[in-house]
């Protein structure tokens, strides 16, 4: 798409497009932006509220802001930053994941309307489709991410949406992005990736989506203490979105505070060394539990079905992410491993949740999957012992390599006496 920005003639650098977005000094020329948490802004001259109030004359067009749930300078100063980063035209933030693929799907999606899934997605978002969003009439068809061609084979007249996520919670399964966009082209559709697990190393919108959806609870803060989301789209979704009188999230107000768009902008020049080492550590761990024979799943390695087609869409050097799985068997096995690795080795932390600096372990299918029914769980391959692995970048990586493999052995998850 773009190449002015973050382009390098071929190959986008989202490293290189953050920078390149406007640069804001605090209000006293601090290195850090102010952080405006006004819910109300002034009119200086009476004649311009009306012209104000319906949109017409904002802080660009020589009038000023208006009321902080519409827009908010700080939370504006992020908002820049992640169009940036994504290469869209605009972006604006949300006060969580859910409200940004919520109101999202709400714009584009009518009572009646229908939408293509990903079976393989968050189970928050498994259930909005399959569940809440049918009460209102709008129904979803679930199909294998890998299977471009189950995609179209599920649209109907009535579809408005393909929704992905990049690779998929929590199978790992990977997603044929270009592919899924050329569909959505073709049939009048608009592609909506959800790239919660995969900032800077996958660019959706460069790959052809139309919408971008995060959670920045997650990898985007880094430091599992806000919820927060955002949608990186072009400036007219972005505007319908915002609309006075049918704007999802003008009307259904999910607002992110200023605080929390402050802190977000401050961790994400480090995002990129972040994902590095995510993804340095994730391999080496994956690569371990492999040599010692574990049923480990990282789309890093060699085995993994869609490896070379990650790597087909990824920016350079960020490596296949920070997730990895093992396959416990079962739920009680899972549990057993987690208790190990975390009350015995000190090797992570039993949470829900991913992109702490600290590695998070949870059991998919009783807890982030379990609105997801059973029998639709064994569908997309989801084992009632899979573990879910979200890998942090504190201690020495030698020192988690060794507590990782004494763990598994532990629990006889490992088929070879060596690793090699
Ligand atoms: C956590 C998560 C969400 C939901 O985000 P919240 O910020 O918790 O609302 C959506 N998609 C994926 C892939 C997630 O991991």
């Amino acid at each position: 798409m773009s190449s002015e920005d973050g382009t390098n003639g071929k190959t986008f650098n989202p490293e290189r497009a953050l920078i390149s977005c406007r640069r804001e000094f605090g209000e006293h020329g601090g290195v850090t932006p102010s952080i405006e948490r006004s819910a109300t802004f002034t009119v200086m001259d009476p004649g311009t509220m009306p012209e104000i109030f319906q949109g017409l004359m904002g802080p660009d067009q020589g009038g000023c802001f208006l009321y902080s749930r519409h827009f908010n300078p700080t939370v504006d100063v992020l908002a820049r930053s992640l169009a940036a980063m994504e290469g869209t035209e605009f972006a604006v933030c949300t006060a969580s994941g859910m409200a940004a693929i919520s109101a999202a799907l709400l714009q584009i999606c009518q009572q009646g309307d229908h939408i293509v899934s990903s079976d393989t997605v968050y189970g928050g978002t498994h259930a909005l489709l399959g569940e809440l969003l049918p009460q209102v009439g709008i129904t979803t068809a679930f199909v294998d991410p890998t299977d471009t061609a189950a995609f179209a084979a599920a649209i109907r007249p009535e579809t408005k949406v393909l929704y992905t996520e990049v690779v998929g919670n929590p199978t790992l399964k990977v997603a044929d992005i270009p592919a899924l966009s050329r569909l959505a082209r073709e049939r009048g559709l608009r592609l909506v990736v959800d790239n919660t697990f995969t900032p800077m190393i996958v660019s959706p919108a460069q790959l052809g989506a139309d919408i971008v959806a995060y959670s920045m609870t997650k990898f985007m803060n880094g430091a599992s203490d806000l919820v927060a989301g955002a949608v990186c789209a072009s400036r007219e979704f972005v505007h319908q979105l915002m609309d006075l009188h049918t704007g999802r999230l003008m009307l259904l107000g999910p607002t992110m505070d200023p605080r929390v768009a402050y802190d977000i902008h401050q961790r994400l020049p480090h995002l990129a060394i972040r994902m590095r080492e995510h993804s340095r550590r994730a391999l080496a761990i994956a690569e371990r539990l492999a040599a010692i024979g574990a049923p480990v799943v990282y789309p890093g390695l060699a085995n993994h079905p869609q490896r070379a087609l990650f790597a087909g869409m990824m920016n350079e050097g960020y490596g296949f992410g920070g997730m990895l799985t093992l396959d416990c068997g079962t739920r009680e096995r899972a549990e057993d491993l987690m208790d190990k690795l975390q009350n015995e080795e000190q090797f992570g932390l039993m949470a829900v949740s991913l992109g702490y600096f600290d590695t998070l372990m949870s059991c998919s299918g009783s807890s982030t999957a379990s609105e997801i029914d059973p029998e639709d769980q064994a569908r997309m391959g989801l084992s009632p012992g899979l573990l879910r692995i979200a890998v942090g970048y504190t201690g020495a990586l030698e020192d988690r390599l060794a507590q990782i493999e004494r763990a598994v052995r532990a629990i006889g998850l490992a088929s070879k006496a060596t690793a090699r």
